[in-house]
């Protein structure tokens, strides 16, 4: 079922806008975040259901604002995707070790996306999850 809530964190504003439009269209409630200050103090005010983060940002990065969400007992369960440029090589080891549940590399597949956010979704809500 749609109607989540995804937190969006990306600096540029044709992503932002392109995976905003492409997720409302799927039914989600989008938030935004175009910094790694902004995501920690909106997910602070609002626990999405999940989280795309992208890496490269301007004052914290995205794996330390990863950090800082899967430290806290309150948002340590919210599935953090990361958005990673297919250029950086590692970037996906990186993103792990910080503790992101998956990544997604850029340039974005539109057509993919939502399915591969439903994959997490539906992997968080699910029974059999660590508890
Ligand atoms: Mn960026």
């Amino acid at each position: 079922m749609a109607g989540e809530t995804i937190l969006v964190v990306e600096d540029n504003p044709l992503n932002l806008e392109l995976v905003s439009d492409i997720l409302e269209a799927h039914g989600y409630q989008v938030r935004q975040a175009v910094s790694g200050k902004e995501a920690v103090q909106d997910v602070e005010a609002h626990i999405p259901d999940l989280i795309l983060m992208d890496i490269q940002l301007p004052g914290l990065d995205g794996l330390t604002v990863t950090g800082i969400i899967k430290d806290n007992a309150e948002t340590a369960a919210v599935p953090i995707i990361a958005l990673t440029a297919h250029a950086m090589r590692g970037d996906e080891e990186k993103a792990r070790e910080a503790g992101c549940d998956g990544y997604i590399s850029k340039p974005i597949d539109t057509r993919s996306l939502p399915e591969t956010i439903r994959k997490f979704l539906d992997a968080a809500e699910s029974p059999s999850k660590e508890s």
